[in-house]
C-alpha cells in the first residue's frame, strides 16, 4: 500500500502533464465557506474534524479578492457555507459584492442568527436563495442530533424566510435514526412552504464517518423511505421538488464525485485553502494553496492539488482498463482514501473494486441490528464540538480509544 503518511508518494500521474490550462473548463461553483464556527453539533456534520487545526478566517477583503477573481474565471453560482455563515457579521457585505459581481447567490445556513434584520439586509444586499436544515420532523430528534435546544426557532426562521418572499430549500440529512419519519418530515416541509426538499442520505465523511456505525441505515429502511418519497412526489408534483438521493454504500457503481475533480466545483475553506471538493483535505499527501497566497487562476489551472485526479491518467487497475471510467471518473478519491487508505484506488462502492468487500461489511453490520436499536447506548455518538475535534485532531488514525474505527475501514 502507498505510504500516505510522506506528501510525496500520492503518485504524480500523467494527469498532471496531460492537464493543460485549454483543456480544462472553468469553475461553476464556488463554495465559500467563511467559517467553521457553528452554534449546533451535528453528528453527521461534513467539516473535517480536526477543524480546530483551521481556525483562521480570511478578512472582508479578502473574501472580496476571492469573489472578484472566481468571478473573472467564470464562477457562476455561490454557496455562502460553514459552519454557520451568519456567524460572519460581513454576511451582507459579501452578498452585496457577488449580486453586483453577477453570482447567483445561496445561503447555506442552520438558521440560527436569522433574525427579521438580517433577512432585510440580506433581501437588500440581493440574497437569490435560503437553504435551511432541520435535523428531524421532531423537536426531541432535532435537538438531540445537534446538541441543541434549535427545532422552535428554526421553525420560527423558516416561517421569516418564506414572509421574506426568499424561495426556499430545506434540507434534511438521513439516517438510520429519521428515516421512518421522512412522511413527517416532507409534511413539515409543505406545511412550511419550501420549494425544494433536500431529503439528503448521511455522505460518511468528517464526523458522519466517525460516527458511521451509528448512522447507517438498513437497505430496508432505504427502500420503505423511498417509496414514501416516490409517493408523495406524485401527490406533489411541482409544488415542491423533492430529491432523494441512495446512499451509495447500497449501490454497486460509485458516484461521479463532484462532477469530477477540479472539473466544476472550487472551494475556499475559512482561512483560505482552495478545495477540489469539501472532505478533499482529509487526503494526506496533499498540498491545498492558499487564497491569501496564490491567484485562484493559478490554482484551479496550475496547481498539483487541483491536477492531481483530473483526467484519466491517476488511474490504477481496475479503472485504468474499464470501459465505465469516463461514467464515473473512478468515484470520490476521498471515500477510496478513507475505506482502502490509498485515493487513487477505485472507490470501493464499485463492486469491480478488490476492496468492496469493506464497504458491503458496513452494510452487513447495519443490517445485522435491529432499526429500533440503536447504538447509541453501546457507543455513543461523537458530537461536532472543539473538545472532540482537538481529540480527534490529537488521536492516532483519527480515532480515539473510546470510539475505534468501525468494521470495514482500512487497516
Ligand atoms: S452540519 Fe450542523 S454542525 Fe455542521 S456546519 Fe451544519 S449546522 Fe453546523
Ligand atoms: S472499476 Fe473504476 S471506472 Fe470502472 S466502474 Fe468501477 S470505479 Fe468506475
Amino acid at each position: 500500500m502507498t505510504d500516505l503518511s510522506r506528501p510525496d508518494t500520492i503518485p504524480r500521474t500523467a494527469a498532471l502533464s496531460e492537464a493543460k490550462p485549454e483543456a480544462i473548463a472553468p469553475p461553476l461553483w464556488l463554495l465559500a465557506e467563511l467559517t467553521y464556527r457553528c452554534p449546533l453539533h451535528c453528528v453527521f456534520c461534513y467539516n473535517p474534524t480536526n477543524y480546530t487545526d483551521h481556525s483562521r478566517e480570511l478578512s472582508t477583503a479578502q473574501w472580496i479578492d476571492v469573489l472578484r477573481e472566481a468571478r473573472a474565471l467564470g464562477a457562476a453560482q455561490l454557496g455562502f457555507s460553514g459552519g454557520e455563515p451568519l456567524l460572519r457579521d460581513d454576511l451582507e457585505v459579501l452578498v452585496g459584492e457577488a449580486r453586483q459581481l453577477g453570482f447567483y447567490t445561496n445561503l447555506i445556513t442552520s438558521g440560527i442568527g436569522l433574525t427579521d434584520a438580517r433577512l432585510d439586509a440580506l433581501k437588500a444586499a440581493g440574497l437569490d436563495h435560503i437553504q435551511l436544515s432541520f435535523q428531524d420532523s421532531t423537536q426531541e430528534l432535532n435537538d438531540f442530533l445537534s446538541s441543541t435546544r434549535t427545532f422552535d426557532l428554526k421553525k420560527r426562521v423558516a416561517a421569516s424566510i418564506k414572509a421574506h418572499d426568499f424561495p426556499m430549500v430545506l434540507n434534511c440529512v438521513l439516517h438510520r435514526f429519521n428515516l421512518p419519519h421522512v412522511d413527517k418530515i416532507i409534511d413539515m416541509a409543505l406545511a412550511m412552504g419550501a420549494e425544494y426538499l433536500e431529503l439528503a442520505n448521511t455522505q460518511y465523511y468528517g464526523w458522519a464517518h466517525t460516527n458511521r456505525a451509528q448512522l447507517m441505515p438498513t437497505a430496508e429502511q432505504l427502500q420503505e423511505a423511498e417509496a414514501v418519497v416516490n409517493r408523495y412526489r406524485k401527490e406533489t408534483g411541482e409544488r415542491c421538488k423533492i430529491f432523494f438521493v441512495v446512499p451509495d454504500y447500497f449501490e454497486t457503481r460509485p458516484k461521479r464525485c463532484m462532477n469530477g475533480w477540479g472539473a466544476v466545483f472550487l472551494g475556499i475553506a475559512p482561512d483560505g485553502a482552495a478545495l477540489p471538493c469539501h472532505t478533499a483535505r482529509s487526503l494526506p499527501g496533499l498540498m491545498f494553496p492558499n487564497v491569501t497566497e496564490t491567484p485562484l487562476r493559478e490554482i484551479w489551472y496550475e496547481s498539483d492539488a487541483f491536477n492531481r485526479f483530473r483526467g484519466f491518467g491517476w488511474m490504477k487497475e481496475p479503472c485504468r482498463s474499464c470501459d465505465e471510467k469516463e461514467r464515473d471518473l473512478g468515484g470520490c478519491r476521498c471515500q477510496a482514501y478513507l475505506l482502502t487508505g490509498d485515493p487513487a484506488n477505485a472507490d470501493p462502492v464499485c463492486d469491480k473494486s478488490p476492496e468492496h468487500e469493506r464497504v458491503v461489511q458496513v452494510v452487513r453490520a447495519a443490517a445485522n441490528r435491529a432499526p429500533e436499536q440503536p447504538l447509541v447506548k453501546e457507543q455513543p455518538v461523537l458530537f461536532r464540538n472543539d473538545a472532540n475535534s482537538r481529540r480527534l485532531a490529537s488521536a492516532p488514525d483519527g480515532h480515539p480509544p473510546d470510539h475505534p474505527v468501525s468494521r470495514g475501514d482500512r487497516t
